[in-house]
C-alpha cells in the first residue's frame, strides 16, 4: 500500500492509502464530496525496522530534551582473555 495526498480547494490536504500504480489525478474529498488533484510529494518510506526508529526517535527527543545525570555511568570491569595464549604475550 501506498499514501498518496491529494489537495482539496476548500477542505485542505489528506491522504489516500491504495495499491501502487492505483492512483488517480483526482480523489473524491472525504469532507466535501468535490474533486481533489492529487499532490506530488517526496517518497513516504518506512524508516527500517524497529530498532533504528527507536534509536531514531530517542536521538529526536533527547536534542530537544537532553537526559540530565547525575553521576559517570559505572565503570565497566576490565576485560580478561580466556585465551591461553594471550597469557604467553609479554606485559609491559
Ligand atoms: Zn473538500
Amino acid at each position: 500500500m501506498v499514501t498518496y495526498s491529494y489537495r482539496c480547494r476548500q477542505c485542505g490536504d489528506f491522504d489516500v492509502r491504495m495499491p501502487m500504480g492505483e492512483a488517480t489525478g483526482a480523489w473524491a474529498c472525504p469532507w466535501c464530496g468535490t474533486s481533489a488533484v492529487r499532490r506530488f510529494t517526496a517518497p513516504q518510506v518506512r524508516r527500517g525496522d524497529v530498532a533504528v526508529r527507536r534509536a531514531y526517535e530517542y536521538a529526536e527527543r533527547s536534542a530537544d530534551e537532553p537526559e540530565v545525570v547525575s553521576a559517570p555511568p559505572p565503570a565497566r570491569p576490565p576485560r580478561v582473555s580466556r585465551d591461553p595464549r594471550h597469557a604467553r604475550l609479554p606485559r609491559p
